[in-house]
């Protein structure tokens, strides 16, 4: 297998790094982009083939600013990954506040829009090539507390779906990840601040999580690089247009205790 030319948003932590890390272990040229320093300087030290460039993929000018560099670098694009993501505000709607709701949907859903529309020319010159939304099973029920999130995620999944039927002719796949709740540190964070919310212990909030997936259990960051690389590959050649919910099937994400 040839070796290709990936760009990932908000790579240099989290699920994004995970990804990153995957497409080199396989021999890729990786280019990530983050709005971090300090994480970019941990990424790079631990990754000393990848490119990186610190931006904000929710500001226009940073987009830019990361097809020029990875231009600089490569001169081509095989594989772009829509990772950049953040939680925004947790309430009900009646309590948030539109600044809240701006940013949280411009760092979700335009974005994607921001990296694609220039990823696009690249793509086409390559003879085709994969996107890859990270969405979330939040982009495929409703999720109490989380409206602007939500609702980026619903939004991914639509520009999945439009891009697709767009790009299809020109061999350019289009797919949407939807990960449920993730394994690591952060959710015990927010097991933890949930309990002391709430008044409950945290093994209890752990089982509300749990009970939200038919498989009563957390995804790995590995698990969703792996489904990343599979949607990436000639193996899936013909997958385009998915939204594909990696989550141990998700019944619900309400989190009520009573
Ligand atoms: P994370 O907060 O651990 O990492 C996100 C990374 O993106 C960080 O390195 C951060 O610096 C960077 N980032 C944030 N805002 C940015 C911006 N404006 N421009 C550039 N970089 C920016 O998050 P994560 O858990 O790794 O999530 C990655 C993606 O997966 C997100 O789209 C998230 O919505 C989605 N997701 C996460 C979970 C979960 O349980 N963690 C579940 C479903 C979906």
């Amino acid at each position: 297998m040839t070796s290709a030319t990936v760009l990932i948003s908000g790579a240099a932590s989290g699920i994004g790094r995970k990804i990153a890390e995957a497409f080199l272990g396989q021999g890729d040229s990786v280019h990530i982009c983050d709005s971090s320093a300090e994480m970019i300087a941990e990424f790079a030290a631990a990754n000393p083939t990848a490119t990186t460039t610190q931006a904000d993929v929710a500001n226009v000018a940073d987009v830019e600013r990361v097809f020029a560099e990875l231009k600089q670098h490569y001169g081509t694009l095989n594989t772009l990954i829509n990772n950049a993501g953040i939680a925004g505000p947790v309430a009900t709607v009646d309590n948030i506040e539109p600044d809240d709701w701006d940013e949280c949907v411009a760092v979700d859903l335009s974005s994607a829009f921001y990296m694609t529309r220039r990823a696009v020319p690249l793509l086409k010159a390559a003879g085709g090539g994969s996107i890859i939304n990270v969405a979330s099973t939040a982009g495929l029920m409703g999720v109490p507390m989380r409206s602007p999130y939500a609702a980026s995620k619903w939004g991914l999944i639509g520009l999945t779906k439009t891009w697709a039927m767009e790009l299809g002719p020109e061999k350019i796949r289009v797919n949407a990840v939807c990960p449920g709740c993730v394994s690591g540190p952060r959710i015990e964070g927010v097991i933890e601040k949930d309990a002391k919310k709430r008044g409950v212990t945290p093994d209890e909030i752990r089982s509300v999580y749990l009970r939200q997936s038919s498989m009563r259990d957390f995804v790995s960051p590995e698990e969703i690089a792996d489904t990343i690389l599979f949607l990436a590959s000639s193996k899936a050649s013909k997958i385009s247009g998915q939204a594909l919910a990696i989550d141990g099937h998700t019944e619900t994400l309400a989190n009520w205790l009573d």
